[in-house]
């Protein structure tokens, strides 16, 4: 296992669709491993393949917060297949554009039809800040970012800072 970097706002990376996974081996297995390190060495709840730069439907989440029991979970091409009506709202952040947290409106619950390592299909109903972490993992596969939901001025201001703070870290030699 291996922590990944992690793609940062505003690399166009994070933009990019990712392809199914089709194939499950040992190689599959060694990424969710890397990406699961990465998510805890973060900290973060949530990490996408394309947040380590690899274009794959893989997400890994660990949403209990708890230091002495970590409970991973792998969801391979995940679906949403249901959205309720209700809607929730949490304050969201995302490990690509670091220390900047906003309040997103999404489906308070869903069911997401995936697969696991083995590549057997599952299905998951989630609530709670699961749900809210689903969506926003799942929106990373298609190239949609949390700060697509905000208004148009917010969302530049956010991306004007990153590729700030870009610039500036490209010219540390
Ligand atoms: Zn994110």
């Amino acid at each position: 296992m291996s922590i990944k970097p992690i793609v940062l706002l505003p690399d166009s990376v994070l933009r990019e669709k990712s392809a199914p996974i089709e194939r499950f081996d040992d190689d599959l297995t060694r990424l969710a491993a890397d990406m699961t390190e990465t998510m805890y060495d973060a900290p973060g709840i949530g990490l996408a393949a394309i947040q380590i730069g690899i274009p794959r439907q893989m997400l890994v989440v660990d949403v209990s917060k708890d230091e002495d029991n970590k409970t991973p979970q792998v969801f391979i091409n995940p679906e949403i297949v249901k959205n309720s009506d209700e809607m929730n709202v949490y304050e969201e952040g995302c490990l690509s554009i670091p220390e900047y947290y906003a309040e997103v409106e999404r489906p308070a619950a869903i069911t997401v039809n995936y697969l696991d390592l083995s590549g057997k299909a599952q299905t998951i109903e989630a609530d709670g800040l699961m749900a809210t972490c689903l969506q926003h993992e799942i929106d990373h596969l298609n190239g949609v970012l949390f700060i697509d939901y905000l208004s148009k001025l917010k969302r530049q201001m956010v991306i004007k800072k990153f590729t700030k703070l870009a610039k500036q870290n490209a010219a540390v030699l």
